[in-house]
C-alpha cells in the first residue's frame, strides 16, 4: 500500500446534516482523497486520508468552495501500513452481517481502521431500530399522549395540540418520521465511508472464514455477525391456528381495533397496550409473572399497574393461558388468573413476550460456531464466537436487547476483530429505560438482586408526592427507589418512576459507574425545581424525612 497521509480539518459553517454531506463530497471530490468523513455537522471536524502528495490547499479550497470554512489542525504521515494485518487472499478485510445498529457500528469502526469492509443487509437497510422498534414506538408513544393529555387535561391550558384521532394520519407521519432517519442515519452515513461497501442479500457462513453471498463464495479477512433478533411467542395451544399482531405489526395497523388482548407486560407489551389504550383502544394485558415490568423493583411494578389501571388498561398478573381462538373476528383467551378460570375475547391479540436472534440459516453449525439456549450466539468477554475469525454484536447475542448496548458492541467487535486489542466488552451501569407514562427508569442492582450478590445493603423509597418539579407539574405519579451498600453507603442501584425518569436516570448512571456514595448525591448541587433533585430527596431519605426539610432540601 502506498505511504498516506491522514489529515484532521477543523470546519466551520455548518447547520445541518446536509451541510455535513456537502463538505464530505466536496472533500471526496479533491484528486489523491481515498476518503473523507464528516461524522455529524455538531462535530465540525473532518478526518480525511489521502495520498502522501495531496496538498492541504486542494482539501481547504474544496471546503471553501462549497460555501464552508476550514482550517488544517493536523497532518500525519500513515506509513503505508493498516492499522491491523491484512489476511492472505480476503476478498475484504471485514464483513459484517446484518445492516442494523450493530453493524453500522461494526462496519463505521472497521472503515476507521482503514479497513475494506463489507456490510451485508438481506432486509431494510438500518434494522430493527429505526424501522419498526425504538423510532416508530417512540413517536407513536408521545402522539398518544398528546391525544390521551388532551381529552384529558390533567394540566390544564399546558396541551395545545389537538387529539391525534386520525390513526392513519399518524400512522403516516410515523413513516415519514422512518424514512427520513433511515435516509440520513444509515443510507447517506454509507456513502461517507468510502472503503465500506453495501452489499445486498442474505449471507451464510460456509465454514472457516467462508460466506456464501448470492450465489458467490467469499473468504474476508474477518466476519461480524450482526443479524439482530425477532419477535417470538411461546407455544400456546391455538396461538398460532388464531394468528396474532407482533409489534411490527401493530405498530402499522392500518386502522385501529375496538379491543386489544396484549400477551406479555415487558417493556414492548407496556408501551404498546399504554399507546393503544390513549388511542381510545379498550386494552387487556395478560402476564404470565406475579408483577409487570418483572425485572423492575416490585414497587415500581405495583405502582405502575395502578396509573395503567387509572388509565383504563386493564392488567391481569399471574396468567397462565391455556388456550386461544378465533372466531366472528373476535379472539377468545382461556387462562387461568390467579389460579381461577377466565375467559377474556378482543378483536385483536398482540403477542410481546420477547424477541430471539435471528440465527436459523445462518450456518453456525458448519462455521462451528456454538449457541446459546435461546438460539443466541454464544461470544466470549471479547465478543469472539467459538471460531476465532467470527465475532458478534448486537441482539444476535442475546440479552440485553437496546440499541445503544448494540452500537457499542458492533464497534467493540470491530476493533478486537480486526486489531486483536482484547477490549472488553463490559454492561458495567447500563441503563434502561421503559417508556410508558410515567416511565421506569433503572440502573444497577435491584434490591432483591444486591442481596443475591451478597452485599448488606439499605434501601430509600421516595415517593413523587415529595419531589417539587413533580408537584409543580401536578403529576406526582411515581417513585424513587435507591439501593446502597450498608456500611459504605456505595451507591449500587437506582430505580425511577417518574415523568422524564429516562433523563433523571443518568445522573444515577454516573454515580453507579464511578462508585459515588450517596452522601455524594446529598452534597451535589442539584437545579431546584427539575426532577433529577428527585435524586438528591431520595439520597437524603436515608437519612431523614424529607417532608419536613425546606425548599431545596436544606
Ligand atoms: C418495538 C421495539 C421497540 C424498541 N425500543 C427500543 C428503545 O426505545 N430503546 C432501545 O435501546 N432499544 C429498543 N429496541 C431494541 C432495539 O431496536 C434493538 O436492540 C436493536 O435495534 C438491535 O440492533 P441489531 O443491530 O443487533 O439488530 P437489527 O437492528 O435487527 O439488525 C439486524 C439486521 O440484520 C439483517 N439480517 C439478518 N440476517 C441476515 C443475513 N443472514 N444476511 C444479511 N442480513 C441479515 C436484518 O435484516 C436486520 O436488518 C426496541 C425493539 C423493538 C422491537
Amino acid at each position: 500500500m502506498a505511504d498516506r497521509l491522514q489529515v484532521t480539518l477543523e470546519l466551520g459553517g455548518m447547520t445541518c446534516d446536509g451541510c455535513a454531506r456537502h463538505v464530505t463530497k466536496a472533500l471526496q471530490s479533491v484528486a489523491g482523497v481515498a476518503s473523507a468523513q464528516v461524522p455529524t455537522w455538531q462535530a465540525g471536524s473532518a478526518t480525511v486520508v489521502a495520498e502522501a502528495g495531496t496538498e492541504d490547499a486542494a482539501l481547504v479550497r474544496a471546503v471553501e468552495e462549497a460555501g464552508y470554512r476550514a482550517v488544517v489542525r493536523e497532518r500525519r504521515r500513515i506509513e503505508g501500513e493498516r492499522a491491523f494485518p491484512a489476511e492472505a487472499k480476503a476478498d475484504y478485510d471485514l464483513m459484517v452481517i446484518g445492516g442494523g445498529s450493530a453493524g453500522f457500528a461494526a462496519a463505521i469502526k472497521g472503515a476507521e481502521l482503514g479497513a475494506n469492509v463489507a456490510l451485508v443487509e438481506a432486509g431494510t437497510i438500518g434494522g430493527t431500530c429505526v424501522n419498526i422498534g425504538c423510532v416508530p414506538s417512540k413517536t407513536l408513544i408521545k402522539a398518544a399522549e398528546l391525544c390521551y393529555r388532551s381529552a384529558y387535561p390533567k394540566f390544564e391550558g399546558l396541551t395545545a395540540c389537538p387529539p391525534p384521532s386520525d390513526w392513519q394520519r399518524v400512522i403516516h407521519q410515523k413513516d415519514d418520521l422512518v424514512a427520513a432517519l433511515r435516509q440520513g442515519k444509515y443510507v447517506d452515513v454509507v456513502s461517507v465511508y468510502p472503503n465500506i461497501s453495501l452489499l445486498r442479500g442474505r449471507a451464510t457462513l460456509t465454514g472457516g472464514r467462508g460466506v456464501h453471498l448470492n450465489g458467490t463464495a467469499l473468504s474476508p479477512g474477518k466476519i461480524i455477525l450482526a443479524t439482530g433478533a425477532h419477535a417470538w411467542a411461546p407455544p400456546i395451544p391455538g396461538l398460532a391456528e388464531a394468528g396474532y399482531l407482533d409489534s411490527t405489526a401493530a405498530l402499522s395497523l392500518p386502522s385501529l381495533p375496538a379491543s386489544l388482548i396484549v400477551i406479555g407486560a415487558g417493556a414492548i407489551g407496556l408501551e404498546l397496550g399504554q399507546l393503544f389504550s390513549r388511542f381510545g383502544v379498550r386494552v387487556i394485558i395478560l402476564e404470565g409473572g406475579p408483577h409487570v415490568a418483572g425485572a423492575e423493583e416490585p414497587e415500581i411494578g405495583q405502582a405502575l399497574t395502578q396509573y395503567l389501571a387509572e388509565e383504563q388498561v386493564w392488567l391481569c398478573t399471574n396468567t397462565h393461558i391455556t388456550r386461544i381462538e378465533r372466531a366472528g373476528g373476535h379472539y377468545g383467551v382461556r387462562a387461568q388468573i390467579d389460579g381461577q378460570p377466565e375467559t377474556c375475547a378482543a378483536e385483536q391479540l398482540m403477542v410481546a413476550t420477547g424477541r430471539r436472534p435471528n440465527t436459523a440459516d445462518l450456518g453456525l453449525e458448519v462455521a462451528a460456531i456454538a449457541v446459546g439456549p435461546r438460539g443466541e450466539v454464544a461470544v466470549d468477554k471479547h465478543l469472539r464466537t467459538a471460531n476465532p475469525d467470527v465475532y458478534a454484536a448486537g441482539d444476535v447475542i442475546g440479552e440485553p436487547a437496546y440499541v445503544y448496548v448494540a452500537a457499542y458492541a458492533g464497534g467493540l467487535a470491530a476493533e478486537n476483530a480486526l486489531t486483536g486489542a482484547g477490549r472488553l466488552y463490559d454492561l458495567t451501569a447500563l441503563p434502561h429505560v421503559i417508556f410508558t407514562d410515567p416511565q421506569v427508569a433503572s440502573v444497577g442492582w435491584t434490591e432483591a438482586k444486591a442481596r443475591t450478590e451478597g452485599k448488606q445493603v439499605k434501601t430509600a423509597v421516595l415517593p413523587l408526592t415529595a419531589v417539587p418539579r413533580a408537584l409543580a407539574s401536578r403529576d406526582t405519579r411515581g417513585l424513587i427507589k435507591l439501593v446502597a451498600e450498608e456500611g459504605t453507603g456505595k451507591l449500587l442501584g437506582a430505580h425511577v418512576l417518574a415523568d422524564q425518569a429516562g433523563e433523571v436516570i443518568q445522573a444515577a448512571t454516573l454515580a453507579v459507574k464511578f462508585g459515588l456514595r450517596v452522601q455524594d448525591l446529598v452534597e451535589t448541587f442539584h437545579p431546584y425545581l427539575t426532577m433529577v433533585e428527585g435524586l438528591k430527596l431520595a439520597a437524603l431519605t436515608f437519612e431523614k424525612d424529607v417532608s419536613k426539610l425546606s425548599c431545596c432540601a436544606a
